[in-house]
């Protein structure tokens, strides 16, 4: 079924989605996205991205073209035209073309921002078989630039992560630096031991998730201890369960690192919780 799309003001047939060959998103990267997921025809965290979409636009002076309002317009426009039932919304602000390349960020206000915006069907996105089985992961260094905090559409290297991990036969890689787990190629990277969460503490070096956040907040909730400190290869293959969060993987249980089973081998019951719980409250606070 051919989508309908929103590009900068207006919803159109994906074929005829248009966008400027010196955009500078195409050229440079130049741009910043979000990925909400959508259960049941709902937004789930939708003020968590869009809080998130306002940092990136601030980090890199990029304007951010609507209010919060008119942003949930749009989204919900976007799930209702493409009858979305569960899936993804993903849209990109870049930094629009000024009619040719050039390096230098154009004066504000010069070159209005780019807005493309579309949905992505997920049937059953919440049971996804990966929350049964597992994932295995590989190891890689983490090669990505400095400011991994802010969440660009510059995503060759986590692609590249991903086909690397494919090829070796696996989901997923995580990404190394210093001998320590920095996150996933496209998800936080968490272990469990003793009944106790451990994750990468929020920096340049790690895209600050809207999943970590909410599952962080759900774990105080439910008292469990959480420490938030970087954790080696080592201490995660030792560890009894590993898991990842992302919009659209919500909580994922990992399996195996470098070949290495992670506590069983098997998807733990700590992990299978902590997904009900996100998954449970997410889906009623979906907007
Ligand atoms: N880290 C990276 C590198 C990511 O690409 C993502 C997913 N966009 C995440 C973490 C998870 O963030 P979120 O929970 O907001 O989807």
């Amino acid at each position: 079924m051919s989508r309908s799309v929103y590009v900068n003001g207006a919803f159109v047939p994906e074929a005829e989605a248009r966008v400027s060959v010196f955009d500078r998103a195409f050229l440079m990267g130049d741009g910043v996205y979000e990925v909400t997921s959508v259960l049941d025809g709902r937004l789930v965290d939708f003020d968590g991205h869009l809080a998130r979409l306002q940092r990136s636009c601030d980090e890199l002076s990029l304007p951010n073209p609507y209010d919060r309002d008119r942003w949930l317009a749009i989204h919900r426009e976007a799930v209702a035209r493409n009858g979305l039932i569960d899936g993804m919304v993903y849209l990109q602000v870049t930094r629009g073309s000024s009619g040719d390349r050039d390096f230098l960020w154009p004066a504000p206000g010069q070159c209005p921002p780019t807005v493309v915006l579309f949905t992505q069907s997920k049937p059953g996105l919440a049971d996804n078989p990966a929350a049964r089985s597992g994932i295995r992961v590989i190891s890689l260094d983490d090669l990505r630039w400095g400011r991994c905090d802010i969440k660009t559409v510059q995503l060759l290297y986590a692609s590249w992560a991903k086909t690397q991990a494919r090829q070796a036969g696996c989901d997923d890689a995580w990404l190394v630096q210093d001998g320590m787990v920095t996150e996933g190629a496209s998800s936080n990277a968490y272990i469990v031991k003793d009944g106790r969460i451990v994750t990468r503490q929020l920096s340049r070096a790690i895209l600050h998730g809207i999943t970590r956040t909410a599952v962080l907040r759900l774990a105080a909730e439910q008292a469990l201890e959480v420490e938030e400190r970087p954790f080696s290869l080592a201490e995660a293959q030792a560890a009894d369960e590993a898991f990842i969060t992302s919009a659209s993987m919500f909580v994922t249980p990992v399996i195996e690192i470098d070949g290495v089973p992670v506590g069983t081998g098997r998807p733990g019951a700590f992990v299978a919780r902590l997904r009900e719980i996100y998954v449970g409250e997410m889906r009623e606070a979906a907007i």
